[in-house]
């Protein structure tokens, strides 16, 4: 029995070191790209000493405990990617925030933000950032309208010196991806009824063809569905992180 349970243990603790990783680091020419899985939605980036939040959320972190923003992107203004108390903890007047037009209407936070428009380029701090398209395609409300709708939010290509990472944001498999190419790392949605089926990432993934991917924003989506989808496409390797 004893002998039994000394195999199965490296066994467990390895399974649980896997599950709990909340943080991978990217290599790059220029220095390393550290990804924090925070939750959901939202990501926290370190890059040569700068600190970039991505959709922060108290619902995920207590933003108190985190390091302050050199720069923050905000998707879009559903409540599980733009929260006031999240920016308010993280915002310095050092700090940079792009958003989109319906934050800026919608946020209890008052900022000097700069709105981000889809097809939209900025570079920060040698940081190239393109706001790309994220919407629905078929996931409708009852009254017919997409949960988001074409031009309202934003997905970010980051290119990282010679890494290029997409977040997708709130989005469907839409024909725009085709374009985004190349792309190192894929962050995918993966959640009915707001974003796709692990069918829907899918067709994402073979249109983007990331070398790294990342569901996330995925809720109680079976995250195994996706790995099984995609486990004759080796070119993608399909990272689990604890993003629910
Ligand atoms: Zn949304
Ligand atoms: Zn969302």
């Amino acid at each position: 029995m004893k002998l039994r349970l000394l195999t199965v243990l490296p066994i467990v603790l390895l399974c649980f070191r896997l599950s709990a990783q909340s943080s991978d680091t990217i290599k790059t020419s220029k220095g390393n790209l550290i990804i924090h899985f925070l939750g959901h939605g939202t990501l926290m980036f370190e890059f040569n000493g700068k600190i970039i939040h991505i959709d922060p959320s108290s619902n995920v972190a207590d933003y108190a405990k985190l390091p302050k923003a050199d720069l923050i992107l905000i998707t879009h203004h559903h409540g599980d990617h733009l929260d006031s108390t999240a920016l308010a903890s993280i915002y310095t007047k050092s700090s940079s925030l792009y958003w989109t037009t319906e934050c800026e209407k919608t946020s209890k936070f008052k900022a000097l933000a700069s709105v981000l428009q889809n097809g939209d380029k900025v570079i920060w701090k040698g940081i190239l950032i393109e706001a790309v398209p994220a919407y629905n395609i078929v996931n409708k409300r009852q009254n017919g309208s997409p949960y988001h709708p074409m031009g309202e939010g934003n997905g970010y290509i980051l290119t990282f010196s010679n890494k290029r990472v997409y977040i997708a944001g709130d989005t469907e498999n839409i024909p725009e991806m085709l374009r985004f190419r190349p792309i190192d790392i894929a962050f995918l949605p993966m959640n009915l009824p707001y974003t796709m089926t692990p069918e829907m990432v899918k067709d994402a993934a073979l249109m983007i063809n990331p070398k790294i991917l990342y569901p996330y924003h995925y809720g109680k989506t079976d995250t195994s569905i996706i790995v099984e989808l995609l486990k004759d496409t080796p070119s993608i390797e399909v990272r689990l992180r604890k993003m629910e």
